[in-house]
């Protein structure tokens, strides 16, 4: 059993200790049991009479404070209680004078990350008889290979960065889906979104309703699917678009994209700027996908 003054926050405790005055007595008496041990080690004594006297106190505090507390008629359970001592909720430790996120906080994330990942497709779900013809069907299965060991090396990747190109229904979507699937479950934090709703993030930051640009730079991993078919807003779209990629680049941040534009139509819609940074085979895979809409009716969600 801990004692509150290991639950609960100094300014709680102060706050529990001037609403139940028996509290604040218990904690006055540990306080001058730890005060003589130090008394004693200060004037040159080994301490150890007042050292064992000060343990039993603490150790018979827990449950004299909790009985207290019973008198008064407060549940424990109603204080907010610490779910992590260790940083005491706050996410974050100091080791070696640095502030790093606590244990409790990359467990929270990962378990997180992996929630979010069973909503998506993934690798091991790949669907063969979706595929009519068998070329699209080896194209298909030496993409999601190459996506595969993609995520496996990711970080290390000669190129950072992918496009996947191809007509509309060739599974574009999926193996994108997929491959942000396989890399938050990597425990990597990921952004997937739709062309059209960064497009949505970028007028928030430029009409001043958020910070939303600053956080699609930042994330590890970034998505796009989509491109070409947000709406095209001046003075946003493009200018945005490109600051975004700019940024990723040059801080070796990866991203992938999706589109069924060609090089001259996003030459021609977002200009040259910006094909020539999704164009630099240095930085930019470029994954083409052949073949016919895999969609039924044409209308289904996989693209
Ligand atoms: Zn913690």
């Amino acid at each position: 059993m801990q004692r509150l003054d290991e639950l609960i926050t100094a300014e709680q405790l102060q706050a529990l200790h001037r609403q139940v005055p028996a509290l604040a007595q218990l904690r006055r008496e540990y306080i001058s049991l730890c005060d003589a041990h130090v008394q004693a080690l200060m004037a040159g004594r080994d301490g150890a009479a007042e050292q064992q006297a000060r343990d039993a106190f603490s150790a018979a505090m827990p449950e004299k404070e909790r009985a207290i507390l019973a008198q008064a008629g407060i549940e424990l359970s109603s204080l907010s209680v610490y779910r992590c001592l260790l940083c005491k909720d706050s996410g974050f430790v100091v080791k070696q004078g640095r502030k790093v996120p606590c244990q409790c906080a990359e467990e929270k994330q990962k378990e997180r990350l992996f929630r979010q990942a069973q909503a998506l497709p993934s690798f091991a779900a790949f669907d063969k008889t979706l595929f009519e013809d068998a070329d699209q069907l080896a194209s298909a299965l030496l993409l999601r290979d190459r996506l595969m060991a993609y995520c496996r090396a990711f970080g290390q990747n000669e190129r950072p960065h992918f496009c996947l190109t191809g007509q509309t229904g060739v599974g574009k979507s999926f193996l994108l889906g997929c491959t942000v699937r396989a890399l938050m479950e990597q425990g990597i934090r990921t952004r997937l979104l739709t062309a059209y709703e960064m497009m949505e993030l970028f007028r928030a930051q430029h009409i001043g309703e958020g910070e939303t640009l600053p956080a699609l730079i930042e994330v590890p991993f970034l998505a796009i699917d989509d491109l070409g078919t947000e709406p095209m807003y001046r003075n946003i779209t493009v200018e945005y678009l490109f600051t975004l990629i700019d940024e990723r680049v040059r801080a070796g941040r990866p991203m992938a994209i999706a589109t069924n534009l060609m090089s001259d139509q996003i030459r021609d819609r977002y200009g040259e700027r910006v094909l020539s940074r999704l164009r630099d085979t240095k930085q930019f895979a470029n994954f083409g996908m052949r073949g016919k809409d895999l969609r039924p009716s044409g209308k289904k969600q996989t693209k």
